[in-house]
């Protein structure tokens, strides 16, 4: 049973070369009242997914005790040397359980209301035309020859 209500998704499409498994932003507001931002479609291998927005999860120096981000290789305040997490099958997928999840439904139910509310508006968004024009600025420089990646 959902309690909450997702009242708008915003769409803000992404298709940058450098990450093509990212595909867009979405804002959501539930209730009218609370809006939760940075919210990812992905493309992964079984599919689009919604990944709820999320921070870098933070290691340890044994040393120093200095606060790295995941995958740091050495320490960014002693440069003591830092064991790696595997670095084998680096997938989207793996990549997020680096991550800590900020804001994120806790029953199935609520992430597949959550994920279909929002795959319907991505979807909307990607068939209107000029879709794949981001609006958003970004400082990277603007790509016109992007290839056309249609289903
Ligand atoms: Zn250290």
């Amino acid at each position: 049973m959902i309690r909450v209500d997702v009242t708008e998704v915003r769409i803000m499409l992404r298709n940058k070369e450098s990450n093509k498994k990212l595909k867009a932003y979405a804002t959501v507001t539930f209730d009218s009242c609370f809006v939760v931002r940075d919210v990812k479609v992905i493309e992964g291998s079984k599919g689009l997914f919604v990944a709820m927005p999320s921070s870098k999860m933070k290691v340890s120096c044994p040393k120093c005790g200095h606060r790295n981000v995941v995958r740091s290789h050495f320490c960014s305040q002693c440069g003591n040397a830092l064991e790696q997490p595997r670095a084998a099958a680096v997938s989207e997928e793996n990549r997020q359980s680096e991550h800590k999840d900020i804001a994120h439904p806790i029953t199935p139910e609520c992430r597949e209301y959550i994920q279909k509310r929002v795959l319907e508006e991505y979807d909307k968004k990607a068939k209107e035309p000029g879709a794949g024009q981001t609006s958003e600025s970004s400082s990277a420089a603007d790509f016109s020859c992007n290839g056309e990646e249609n289903d």
